[in-house]
């Protein structure tokens, strides 16, 4: 698929900003994995965080198996930003668009692998380590779980992720096998 079927399908979806990324602009940090083992009560939960993705080297190698990436942002609103419910619950919509520009992708691309922001929530009580996760093919890895700097990123590609109080921006990285043309950057 060439960029420009891509950017023309998503033009009716609530996207913020969106840019096609080098892999190696991707800033892989030991620093961001420190925090998720200090500081995230998620850490050791679930598939989709550490230490079930593997090393932030595993995870760096695995990334650098693709050909190029598209990350995108969605905005919502909230009353409050320190109500941590309120602010995921705001997160469902956002990995339901993951899943569907997913989809566009998939129409054209063999592999992909799709990063998106958080834990997975998809089960009540994820089956990590005991058994196999329950729906490899919805659940999105974290994309800070996988010790990449986000908004690092989002910096070296022109996104915006400080958009004003009580507006949460949610960020997802599709990587993709096939090159679609000159990595670039665009906004709807
Ligand atoms: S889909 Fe379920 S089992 Fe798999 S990572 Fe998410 S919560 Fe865990």
């Amino acid at each position: 698929m060439k960029r420009q079927d891509i950017e023309a399908s998503i033009t009716c979806f609530p996207i913020c900003d969106y840019a096609f990324i080098q892999i190696k602009d991707i800033p892989f940090k030991e620093e961001v994995r420190h925090i998720c083992r200090t500081e995230c009560p998620r850490y050791g939960k679930s598939w989709s965080c550490p230490p079930a993705v593997g090393t932030v080297e595993e995870c760096r190698s695995r990334c650098e198996a693709y050909e190029g990436g598209f990350l995108f942002t969605t905005m919502t609103e909230v009353s409050d930003m320190e109500n941590m419910e309120e602010l995921l619950s705001t997160r469902k919509e956002h990995e339901e668009l993951t899943r569907r520009i997913k989809d566009l992708f998939i129409k054209q691309h063999q592999e992909l692998l799709v990063l998106s922001t958080e834990s997975c929530a998809l089960c009540e009580d994820c089956t990590w380590p005991d058994a196999p996760c329950r729906f490899p093919q919805r659940m999105l890895p974290c994309m800070e779980g996988y010790g990449i700097l986000v908004t690092g990123l989002a910096e070296r590609c022109g996104i915006t992720f400080l958009n004003g109080n009580n507006l949460v921006t949610w960020f997802s990285l599709i990587l993709y096998r096939e090159a679609l043309e000159e990595p670039g950057t665009g906004k709807s």
